[in-house]
């Protein structure tokens, strides 16, 4: 009798301890698993923890999301992904094109001689009120900006040329004006990933030669409607005025996105026209959806509507 009851408790000994190490393998194995799923890595680095002690430190460091611990590992990448250059192709920064409706007013802001600090400003108050504007831009400044370029391109904002060091085209050789068109569009595609179709002439300056570079480049040639002189009188309530003075529908308003004032204006400008039904689109978007097809050579400053 005695003996049985040893036995009993020999089993019941047994049993408790096996369970034991039962629970512990299945913690260990699902803990390995989570690692697996959470991070994406195929499984040859092995972690000192499991992801449930992982995230136990990540909840008392104040950070309860999953913590990949392997260095280079972001949310869910492989620990040996490529960190993508600046430099995209165009299949990497080809967005959906936002629905417009061709029934609404629209207006093309645009913004001459940047990119700039300004640029930024007016990226982020067109994000806001759910706009787009053109930045012609000038190539020698685009290297120090080109994070604007990007910011803009991120909002679905056209980027074309405005030269590369602002020089009157007309006079220049058949060469140089060639050179100042492409080494400018080859820039703002490396940046940007856009590929301009049309370009802004520094001053508007254009004649019979010119234009047909352009159209040998593929390149439309695009003025503007209404002239802000914001470049003039550097006063955001004059750049304010003349534009709510003068806008209507198919207009291409002409700023500058160099001065802080031209900046300051946007912030009323671009509610105010919002508010008013303006879409506020880019350049060949106001073309495309008043039915112009955008020529190579050509010359637009506004379309009728
Ligand atoms: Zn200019």
């Amino acid at each position: 009798m005695k003996r049985g009851f040893i036995l009993i408790v020999y089993l019941l000994l047994i049993v408790t301890i096996a369970a034991g190490a039962c629970a512990v393998t299945n913690r260990v194995f699902s803990g390995e698993r989570a690692e697996r799923g959470g991070n994406g890595n195929d499984g040859k680095q092995k972690s000192a923890y499991t992801a449930s002690d992982r995230f136990t430190r990540a909840v008392k460091d104040g950070n309860a999301q999953f913590v990949p611990k392997h260095p280079g590992v972001k949310n869910g990448q492989a620990g040996n992904t490529k960190i993508p250059k600046p430099v995209k192709d165009d299949s990497a920064t080809v967005v959906p094109p936002v629905p417009i409706d061709p029934a609404r007013p629209m207006i093309a802001l645009t913004f001459d001689d940047g990119p700039s600090q300004e640029t930024f400003r007016i990226v982020a108050l067109l994000k806001q009120y759910g706009g787009r504007a053109t930045f012609c831009v000038v190539g020698d400044r685009i290297e120090r900006f080109q994070d604007a370029m990007r910011e803009a391109a991120a909002q679905q904002c056209e980027i074309i040329g405005h030269s590369w060091d602002h020089r009157n085209l007309t006079k220049l050789s058949d060469a140089e004006i060639r050179d100042e068109l492409v080494r400018t569009n080859d820039l703002i595609h490396s940046v940007s990933g856009q590929r301009p179709t049309m370009y802004r002439p520094p001053y508007g300056a254009v004649d019979d030669r010119v234009k047909g570079i352009s159209a040998q480049e593929q390149l439309a040639v695009v003025l503007w409607s209404v002239d802000t002189m914001d470049w003039k009188t550097r006063s955001a309530d004059q750049t304010y005025k003349s534009i709510m003075g003068q806008v209507g529908s198919g207009n291409i308003v002409l700023c500058h996105d160099l001065y802080p004032q031209t900046a300051d204006a946007m912030e009323r400008v671009i509610p105010e026209l919002a508010q008013q039904g303006y879409q506020l689109v880019t350049i060949s978007e106001l073309l495309r959806a008043s039915g112009k097809e955008i020529v190579p050579g050509e010359v637009y400053n506004r379309a009728n509507r």
